[in-house]
């Protein structure tokens, strides 16, 4: 079962070997569990819903406990302590289009706000209910789930929007299709969310960011329905599917998306490669891309996060036996760790190989062959379940993102963890911090960091909440001082509004909110996400 208050599948817990729970000791020092609080200590605080009956609205308190947040950490900070600011009212689950604005018009009569719910795996506050006088309806859109329809002549399929990621695939793979979308959140998050979040995949370098794949769909805004024809290309001016991309449930809900798909293509692999350091690994990957190489991954991980990743796998006499090995061929302890994938044809992905391999060696870089490429593959959906376990242990984790020039990569990466690592040394807590990269073009790169700090002792979900404040603050700013988009792909939500204005400046953030008022006349969609009102 979904958990409530963490990531995944209450089934599997991911397990620290000893060696990893000693590194994290050395790095950060000892820990105390904090206690969480049960579901039905949260479910005890829920109050009496504010809306009037609807045959669609259900208003159990366990199902508005399990709406309420996402997965931040501020959300899970909320929902460990069992003190969550404000529930929806009630949560419908259409399974029409019909039904979709059936509520929306509902909301508009009773004078509640509405909230489109995926998977409801937003890292940014995108679902969050914001206390107010307004009764709240969230949508959750996970019924409309199926294969509307299947154009195997024109590699196209609309899905209803609300359909997780791994039915999608299985739906295609049915008909030996794929459509090669891959966040590490795909077992829960649906694909209306990809689309109005901008989201990535794993694999996004060889089948594309999800603004490639989405060719067209329907949108049910209170302003009225938009119809997004999947044509190859069109010149009809600004394209509308670019408005829905990134709207976050700020314009309507999509009930109907059309994506490009195409056969599971025969051959793929993903292989490990030790470079020196971060210099010729990040010469090494840049290369890659500017020769356009057909590679499906490059992620490139900075000497912090590869010595973590070697720590937490647990298996000491092998590693031993790595960094030896390592030392005759003259990789010490800057050494950093690529994992790149080839995905393709039986010749493409030899070409690909080849061709990777041969400007890796030029940098310096030594073949490991394809076991921490196998490694990878086999947790790349389960390590976000890592979180759980470290927090279980008294360790709060939180990653953050951002895009650049590669021109801008060394120096933007720099500033990030500067900003991090001293942020709580007034207190006398120590931040661990690294970063990869791991979508990357001929033009730049994005910058993944993750950071971990100690949950205080007392377990005070505000002292949590604080050193969290700080850091983010640090860490954003030194994104927009230094050149970086404050989000690659996570979206803005709540956490990264007040960073938009100096993105976009007062012009393009005013566009944006005269585009919801053209939508939302009633500004019942989504408030206070993506752009706020008063801007
Ligand atoms: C462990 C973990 C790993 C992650 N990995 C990645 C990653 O690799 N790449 C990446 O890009 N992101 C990642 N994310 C972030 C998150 O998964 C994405 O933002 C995802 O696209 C959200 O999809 P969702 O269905 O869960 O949407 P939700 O979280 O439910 O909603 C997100 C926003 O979309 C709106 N929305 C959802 N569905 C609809 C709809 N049908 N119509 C209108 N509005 C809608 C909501 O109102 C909200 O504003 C990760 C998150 C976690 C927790």
């Amino acid at each position: 079962m979904k958990r409530w208050n963490g990531w995944g599948d209450d089934a599997f817990v991911y397990a620290v070997p000893r060696s990893a729970a000693g590194f994290l000791e050395e790095v950060l020092g000892p820990a105390t569990p904090p206690r969480d609080a049960t579901l039905s200590e949260a479910v005890a605080t829920v109050p009496a819903s504010r809306l009037p009956p609807h045959p669609l609205v259900e208003t159990d308190p366990v199902g508005r406990v399990g709406h309420a947040r996402g997965q931040s950490l501020p959300d899970w900070i909320a929902l460990r302590s069992g003190r969550i600011p404000a529930f929806p009212d009630g949560v419908a689950y259409p399974t029409t289009g019909q039904q979709v604005r059936e509520l929306l018009s509902y909301a508009e009569q009773v004078g509640a706000r509405l909230i489109p719910y995926g998977g409801g795996s937003s890292v940014v506050g995108h679902v969050n209910v914001l206390p107010g006088e307004a009764p709240v309806l969230t949508v959750d859109l996970t019924r409309m789930n199926q294969l509307l329809d299947l154009d195997e002549v024109s590699h196209l399929a609309t899905f209803g929007a609300g359909i997780y990621g791994p039915d999608l695939e299985a739906q295609l793979r049915a008909h030996g299709l794929t459509l090669g979308h891959f966040p590490q959140s795909f077992e829960l998050s649906t694909l209306g969310g990809w689309i109005v979040t901008c989201s990535n995949g794993q694999q996004s370098l060889g089948y594309g960011r999800i603004e490639a794949l989405f060719a067209g769909g329907r949108l049910e805004s209170p302003g009225g329905t938009v119809v997004l024809p999947p044509f190859p290309a069109s010149a009809a001016g600004p394209d509308l599917r670019e408005v829905v991309l990134g709207s976050e449930g700020r314009l309507g809900v999509l009930t109907e998306a059309t994506v490009r798909i195409r056969p599971v293509p025969p051959q793929e692999e993903f292989r490990g490669v030790m470079f020196p350091d971060s210099e010729r690994g990040q010469a090494a990957v840049r290369e890659m891309m500017q020769a356009r190489q057909p590679l499906s991954m490059l992620r490139l991980s900075t000497p912090t996060e590869t010595e973590t990743n070697l720590a937490m796998a647990g298996h000491e006499p092998a590693i031993s036996w790595l960094k030896r090995f390592l030392r005759l061929r003259s990789i010490g302890d800057e050494r950093c760790m690529l994992i790149l994938g080839i995905t393709g044809s039986e010749t493409s992905v030899q070409c690909g190989r080849d061709e990777a391999l041969a400007v890796a060696r030029e940098h310096g870089g030594v073949h490991l062959g394809q076991l921490f490429g196998k490694e990878w593959r086999k947790s790349r959906f389960r390590s976000p379940y890592l979180r759980n376990t470290l927090w279980e242990a008294g360790y709060a984790l939180d990653t953050l993102e951002t895009g650049t020039t590669w021109r801008n990569i060394p120096r933007l990466l720099q500033a990030i963890e500067q900003a991090l690592r001293p942020g709580l040394m007034d207190i006398g807590e120590r931040v661990f911090v690294f970063s990869h990269l791991s979508h990357t073009y001929p033009w730049g790169s994005n910058i993944y960091t993750t950071y971990l700090y100690r949950i205080p002792a007392n377990g005070d979900p505000d002292e949590t909440l604080r050193r969290w404040q700080v850091l983010k603050t640090a860490a954003s700013e030194a994104i927009v001082a230094g050149g970086g988009t404050i989000t690659h792909q996570h979206g803005i939500g709540t956490d990264h509004l007040p960073y938009l204005l100096r993105e976009k400046g007062a012009l393009g953030v005013a566009t944006l909110h005269d585009l919801c008022q053209r939508f939302d006349p009633h500004g019942i969609m989504n408030p206070g996400k993506l752009v706020s009102r008063d801007a």
